[in-house]
């Protein structure tokens, strides 16, 4: 039984008492039970409004949630990151460092299945020694 059935039962019961309307003590008793009425109405108004607001909040969460997987995933990416520094992880660009004259020469999959590539800057021949599929810079000597 929740708070407004509890009410409503009260109600009921003064109801079915019969009792006579003229006398003042009775008359402050009913409007006490209609304001309890009332008051459990109220109640479960704000109960349901407060289950209302809970459900939004995790739909919020949820959606926040969301919103930082993709953020998190676009730092991760550094597909488009030209800097140097970062690994290019996905296997389509390499460098490598010319053992004469020191230039960093970018690579693309094609110069790796040739097998080696002329240095365009001091024109020496590099070639490729790699084991597998695997590129490992410290290869290059
Ligand atoms: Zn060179």
């Amino acid at each position: 039984m929740d708070i407004s059935e509890k009410a409503a039962y009260v109600k009921g019961l003064f109801d079915g008492m019969e009792l006579d309307m003229n006398d003042k003590q009775n008359k402050v008793l009913k409007a006490l039970i209609d304001v309890v009425n009332d008051m459990a109405e109220e109640v479960s108004q704000l109960d349901q409004c407060y289950d209302d607001v809970c459900d939004q909040i995790d739909a919020l969460d949820e959606d926040l949630s969301g919103v930082e997987d993709m953020l998190y995933d676009e730092d991760d990416d550094d597909e488009y990151c030209d800097c140097g520094f970062c690994s290019n992880e996905d296997g389509n660009a390499y460098e490598v460092t010319c053992p004469t004259c020191g230039e960093v020469i970018g690579l693309d999959e094609d110069s790796l299945n040739d097998g080696g590539i002329t240095c365009p800057k001091c024109g020496e021949k590099l070639e490729f020694d790699y084991d597998e599929d695997e590129l490992d810079d410290d290869s290059e000597e």
